[in-house]
């Protein structure tokens, strides 16, 4: 998508930078001055122990004096949260209440259905991590803990459970009000074999929630906990949300990890595990979901 200057400046004249910049910052109480709209951290590009990372809030820019970075809001978020460009305008946009122009009705009902659809997909990762911490979730749980998987883990990196139930998530959600057609437009059931009502994709599974580089769940990658399981790892199917060849496991995290750490690069792990694994220890990763050979975890 292209933006006008105009759209821009409106974004950027909407937006307070210090606003942006101090939900990820503490500002330095002794050396700003918020009634001038002068604001001063210690840097989040480089090591320091005394603020050089200056931002003048009226004129809606940062700079720091250590190493150099400088620029506008849509800059910072580029550069804190590991986003190209216009994924920083849109990000900047949502956070100012700025409508970003629609090219067309057809866009706009297609927008209506993602949405639709991500709202499944949000719902089911919380069903799931429900399913981990309820009672039926004891032999998931130690499972993941023979990994080294504690809870806090798996609150921080979407890690749930599929119950062994042929319908659970589809009774779950259709309680919800939404459609058959729908639940499997999201990947998360499937027409049943052979003419027979449709069952849910992810069944006696620990499940992984994948994410877009904006943090939603799109998808899932499941790992069989039954011993004698056909497949170890499942992904859910090609959707409308999610396309197994451009998606990468945790890759908004490892850009804002590469971000942060300005490592030369990041590392491509092999299966979910590896990756949290990684990343727990500081390591910006990814893995390709589903076109990978099978893990070995
Ligand atoms: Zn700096």
């Amino acid at each position: 998508m292209r933006f006008s200057d105009t759209l821009l400046r409106q974004v950027r004249d909407r937006v307070s930078i210090a606003d942006y910049a101090g939900k990820r910052l503490t500002w330095d109480k002794r050396k700003s001055r918020p009634s001038a709209g002068d604001y001063w951290a210690c840097c989040p590009f480089h090591q320091e122990k005394s603020p050089s990372f200056h931002v003048l809030d009226q004129k809606g820019i940062f700079n720091c004096f250590g190493c150099g970075e400088k620029g506008d809001v849509f800059t910072l978020a580029m550069k804190l949260e590991g986003l190209n460009f216009p994924e920083a305008v849109e990000k900047i946009a949502e956070y100012a209440g700025v409508p970003l122009p629609k090219d067309d009705v057809e866009d706009r009902g297609q927008d209506d259905r993602r949405k639709r659809l991500l709202a499944i997909t949000a719902h089911t990762a919380k069903l799931y991590k429900d399913a981990l911490r309820s009672s039926g979730g004891a032999d998931a749980r130690k499972y993941l803990q023979s990994r080294g998987i504690s809870a806090e883990v798996c609150e921080q990196f979407g890690i749930g459970l599929a119950p062994d139930e042929w319908t659970w998530t589809l009774d779950k959600l259709k309680a919800e009000g939404y459609s058959i057609d729908e639940i499997i437009d999201a990947g998360v059931a499937r027409e049943g074999f052979e003419g027979k009502p449709p069952i849910d994709t992810f069944r006696g599974r620990v499940t992984f929630e994948i994410h877009d580089t904006s943090g939603k769940v799109i998808g899932f990658g499941g790992r069989a906990l039954a011993k004698d399981a056909k497949a170890k790892y499942i992904n859910s199917p090609e959707s409308a949300l999610y396309s197994k060849s451009r998606v990468l496991y945790r890759l908004k995290q490892a850009r804002e990890l590469l971000a942060r750490t300005k490592a030369p690069g990041l590392v491509v792990g092999e299966g979910y595990l590896d990756v949290i694994a990684f990343e727990r220890a500081g390591i910006a990763a990814v893995a390709p979901c589903g076109t990978a050979p099978q893990p070995l975890c």
